[in-house]
């Protein structure tokens, strides 16, 4: 069975290629309440039942990449561009700190339009107004150089999903001048930088096997990312993937557990992707081993036009009832939203 494998993995945070492919393909209903049930143990230990939030803002639907999967790929005529003003952002911000977030969280397509000493501008305004909160940034890959600026005008930390660890799933899920390599190359410059970075990888994409996902967790086991966003593939109604089905809630839970015992610090979003698919994905994700939740702070009016994939949730509420629900979601399971600029807490002893 999987119960050594299971026993190796929180003993020594670590397992082999194969091993951990063993652990996704022979999953049971058994092995999943395992799983979570230590990953929860282990979560609880370090950051108790305390839920961090970030303020996401969507700050851009242009962008000038293709993946396959994304509603916003620049080969999609039918979806709506918007940007957002920097007084707009700036706005959004200033709102989500009275409700109580300390993190902003801002993310777009790869929009030229946002070069950097537009971002710096951004960054050092909402770091002024806000001294005690962190920004975090999504803007895809960029310069060594860029990014190195963007961290001198205050941006702490950067999220660039890896997306998948297997070179030869990269290129089907991508367009041919994006590659594995330039995305690892980001992900290094960044850490080298002295960001917290944020990895992370989509489940039950097009063509993913076990073995794929294997690779996944090997990545994070070896590339130790201060937080690792993982969410079901979901699709898109005007993307050359929309008649695939999409990951399930089932086995991206199973993954979080994985994560939580192969870095027991990491920040783990329960996203909202996993709330799309089911309608209690968040709540099931923090049961899992999740910690964080990154409710939307974008204007309503700009929502349905950061259309990643279809049916996202979230599109119609203004950002005081977005906190609101999931406030009341994570109480329901005994767990709480908690003002803070939710960093990294030490890895606790073996
Ligand atoms: N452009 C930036 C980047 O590439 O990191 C940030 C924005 S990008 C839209 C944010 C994330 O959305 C990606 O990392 C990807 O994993 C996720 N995403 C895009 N399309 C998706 C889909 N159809 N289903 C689930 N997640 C998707």
């Amino acid at each position: 069975g999987l119960a050594l494998l299971i026993d190796k993995l929180c003993r020594t945070r670590s397992l082999s290629l194969g091993e951990y492919e063993r652990l996704i393909a022979q999953r049971t209903p058994g092995t999943a309440r395992e799983l979570a049930s230590r990953a929860d143990a282990v979560r609880r230990r370090v950051y108790g039942t305390k839920v961090f939030t970030r303020g996401l803002i969507e700050v851009s639907s242009f962008c000038k990449n293709d993946c396959l999967y994304c509603g916003i790929r620049r080969s999609n005529a039918t979806a709506r561009r918007y940007r957002l003003f920097a007084d707009e952002i700036v706005k959004c911000a200033d709102t989500g700190y009275d409700l109580g977030f300390r993190t902003f969280v801002l993310q777009g397509g790869e929009d030229p339009f946002f070069a950097d000493d537009v971002l710096c501008g951004i960054i050092g305004r909402i770091r002024a107004a806000h001294p005690d909160c962190a920004v975090t940034l999504s803007f895809g890959e960029r310069s060594r150089k860029s990014y190195e600026r963007l961290h001198e005008a205050g941006a702490e930390r950067y999220l660039l999903r890896h997306e998948t660890a297997s070179p030869a799933l990269y290129r089907r899920w991508h367009s041919p001048e994006m590659s594995l390599e330039n995305r690892m190359r980001c992900l290094s410059d960044l850490r080298e930088i002295g960001y917290a970075v944020g990895a992370g990888f989509m489940v039950g994409a097009p063509f993913q096997t076990a073995a794929d996902l294997a690779c996944d967790l090997q990545f994070i086991e070896r590339f130790q990312p201060e937080m690792c966003g993982i969410g079901p593939f979901v699709p898109h109604h005007a993307t050359p993937f929309s008649a695939f089905a999409p990951g399930t809630a089932e086995l991206t839970c199973y993954l979080l557990s994985i994560i939580r015992l192969i870095k027991p610090n990491v920040l783990l979003p329960a996203t909202t992707a996993l709330g799309t698919i089911v309608p209690d994905g968040r709540e099931r994700g923090i049961l899992a081993g999740a910690n964080v939740v990154m409710p939307n702070l974008s204007p309503v009016a700009h929502r349905k036009d950061y259309d990643l994939y279809d049916n996202k949730i979230c599109t119609g509420e203004e950002a005081a009832e977005c906190r609101g629900c999931l406030g009341a979601r994570m109480l329901s399971i005994g767990y709480e939203l908690v003002v803070d600029r939710g960093d990294m807490a030490p890895l606790p002893e073996a």
